[in-house]
């Protein structure tokens, strides 16, 4: 658990039980804490038909973290006397899965918790399945006259619709659409906050940010809807400093940036009464607790305190009312509730190959014996020399191959005699204060390569598009220790389908400790904190589609209910997505057999068994299957 900092990023939703396999762990109504082993989890899947690549969802987790969020909220108002309520709203773009939104409807209805939606489709799946009148929903981005029209229907119903003016035009489809149904709309701006933020996803804050509104424009749209006499429609006032802010400070700042608008808003005359911090709240996905780009240097209550006493402090000396205080919080709400386990279908490793005792004789081209005397010189004084010994050696023996002048048995013998030499310069390198620049690599160069039966560009999108750490560790066998140092490659046959960065306390770690395959027993490695963003951002590379998907409910007795199973993408799935037809590609297969049993190639017996496998393969999932 603490080489791979198990509970420094598992925010005590992960740990480990006596048999070294990580488990989930869960409280119940009652305070009785459940552990449950994720092989277990795997293995019974597996048993159901949901085999490896496969993505779990803890709706346990999911409920967990609406909760803490809610209750962490309500705690720092009570605490500080704040005079109003926190009404979060989880944007669907985070993960649109209608499992998922609709967990988050169920479990956040006792909280008010409603929904954010960036498109009409958001909005139509957040009319539907947020049965909640209490639940506000919040539109943001590009809004067209039906995405406007449908919102304001939905308000005849009941149901608390915001429009969020994103650009400045949007106000005049706002007011033209409220004004022919007669309906008042609740309207909320953006804005563009000057403060800039720490992170990754900081495109959203400052001057250049491409949404929201300056403040030229808010004082353009706040006479409009004074001429229109809709002021007090203007209600709710929203920012977005970027996603995974790790520094509370910018949290803090833009707060207090926001509540200045706030407040002249208020002076303006506008209705106002509700504040919208967007999202931002981070995970800290390599447990360091540090305002590292994967990380967050302040824990959910704090950001909790700090944005309501924030509030307050401004507002106060203003005179101006709190208003309801609404998050977007979305990769802190789902982050921590999947996990995505694979197995490992082999591994290649840069060990030399023991060598006869007779490999160097007499007739040996001298280059070779150059080479065995480089190895056989190694001592921690002369690491750099010996190293640059024998890749020189190993490399005239390369030229010289090409030139036919060795044997294809005389190259494998230098491949194996400079692989000898660079591993015993790497096991040397702990021995030296101070390693040579040159051989800092050594160890990730020598390190092995586990293939995995999961595509990077599929179910771990940011892996590869933005570099994002996730936790990577093998799901047992964790009361052995790790003897192999590897990166992972994925299934598809992409250079870019790798994994070779991993979370570190300190640093970012390039090899990851793995444990040896064991012959007949599968090893299953798990990717923790994927709820968030990875889903729907996956592609189809190699046309390997969506993996199984278990949603696991722990019941009060610490039982695992499967509460649902999708089946990942069938091949046949995969080839319509980019719009090939199975039963046409059937037909044309077929044709072909037939032709082969006509030119007597094949027997009509065999003809079946050939469409057999081949309509088999086409309803078969996409990843390795055993
Ligand atoms: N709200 C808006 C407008 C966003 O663009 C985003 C994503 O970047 C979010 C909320 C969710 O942010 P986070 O996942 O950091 O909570």
């Amino acid at each position: 658990a603490e080489l791979y900092g198990i509970r420094n990023w598992g925010a005590g939703y992960f740990n480990l039980n006596q048999s070294g396999e990580i488990t989930v762990e869960v409280k119940n109504d009652a305070g009785e804490l459940h552990a449950v082993s994720l092989l277990d989890i795997a293995h019974g899947a597996t048993e159901r038909g949901l085999g490896m690549p496969l993505l779990v969802r803890f709706e346990n987790l999911l409920d967990a973290q609406i909760g803490r969020i809610n209750n962490s909220f309500r705690s720092a108002i009570e605490s500080s006397g704040y005079n109003n309520v926190f009404r979060g709203v989880f944007p669907i773009k985070v993960n649109q899965q209608c499992q998922v939104i609709e967990e988050i409807a169920r479990a956040g209805r006792q909280f008010g918790h409603g929904l954010e939606a960036g498109s009409k489709a958001e909005l139509i799946a957040a009319l539907s399945i947020l049965d909640n009148t209490d639940a506000l929903i919040v539109c943001n981005g590009y809004k067209d006259e039906e995405f406007i029209n449908l919102g304001l229907q939905a308000q005849r119903l009941g149901v608390q619709v915001f429009f969020v003016v994103e650009t400045p035009s949007e106000v005049d489809t706002i007011i033209h659409c409220a004004q022919r149904e007669q309906v008042e709309p609740n309207i909320g701006v953006r804005i563009k906050l000057a403060s800039k933020v720490g992170g990754y996803w900081n495109a959203t804050s400052g001057d250049r940010s491409i949404f929201g509104l300056g403040s030229n424009d808010l004082i353009a749209m706040v006479d409009k809807l004074r001429d229109q006499n809709m002021l007090h429609c203007l209600k709710l006032l929203h920012y977005h400093l970027g996603s995974q802010v790790p520094n509370i400070r910018d949290i803090r700042t833009g707060v207090l940036e926001a509540c200045r608008y706030y407040a002249d808003l208020v002076e303006e005359g506008a209705a106002m009464g509700y504040l919208d911090l967007g999202g931002g709240l981070a995970v800290d996905y390599d447990g360091s607790k540090t305002n590292y780009t994967h990380s967050k240097n302040y824990s959910l209550d704090e950001y909790c305190v700090d944005v309501v006493e924030a509030i307050m402090g401004t507002l106060d000396s203003e005179g101006v009312e709190h208003p309801v205080i609404i998050t977007e919080s979305g990769r802190a709400t789902v982050a921590y509730s999947s996990v995505l386990l694979f197995n490992i279908l082999d591994t290649t490793s840069f060990e030399p190959i023991e060598l006869e005792e007779d490999s160097i004789g007499e007739d040996t081209h001298p280059m070779l014996k150059n080479l065995q005397d480089a190895l056989q010189s190694v001592t921690p004084k002369n690491l750099q020399e010996s190293y640059n010994d024998g890749l020189y050696y190993r490399d005239e023996i390369r030229a010289l191959y090409l030139h036919g002048q060795v044997s294809l048995r005389d190259r494998a013998l230098a491949e194996n005699l400079f692989l000898q030499c660079a591993q015993r310069i790497r096991k040397l390198l702990n021995e030296v204060d101070q390693v040579p620049v040159d051989l800092q690599a050594l160890p990730e160069v020598l390190s092995d390569i586990y293939y995995a039966n999961v595509s990077v560009f599929q179910s771990l999108p940011d892996i590869w598009a933005i570099d994002q750490l996730f936790p990577l560790v093998p799901v047992h066998r964790l009361d052995e220790a790790p003897t192999r140092s590897a990166i992972i490659a994925d299934i598809t046959c992409d250079c870019d389908g790798k994994i070779d960065r991993f979370i570190d306390r300190q640093d970012v770690r390039k090899t990851l400790p793995l444990h040896p395959l064991k012959d007949g027993e599968e090893y299953i490695l798990g990717t923790f904190l994927v709820g968030a963003y990875q889903e729907t951002l996956g592609d189809l590379h190699n046309l390997f589609g969506d993996t199984n998907v278990v949603s696991v409910r722990i019941d009060d007795d610490g039982q695992v209910d499967y509460s649902r199973e999708i089946h990942g993408d069938s091949i046949a799935d995969v080839l319509s997505y980019v719009e090939y037809s199975p039963q046409d590609l059937f037909e044309r297969f077929r044709k072909l057999a037939e032709r082969a049993v006509k030119e007597k190639r094949i027997t009509a017996q065999q003809r079946k068994d050939i469409l057999h496998t081949y309509t088999a393969s086409m309803s078969g999932y996409t990843y390795f299957e055993k």
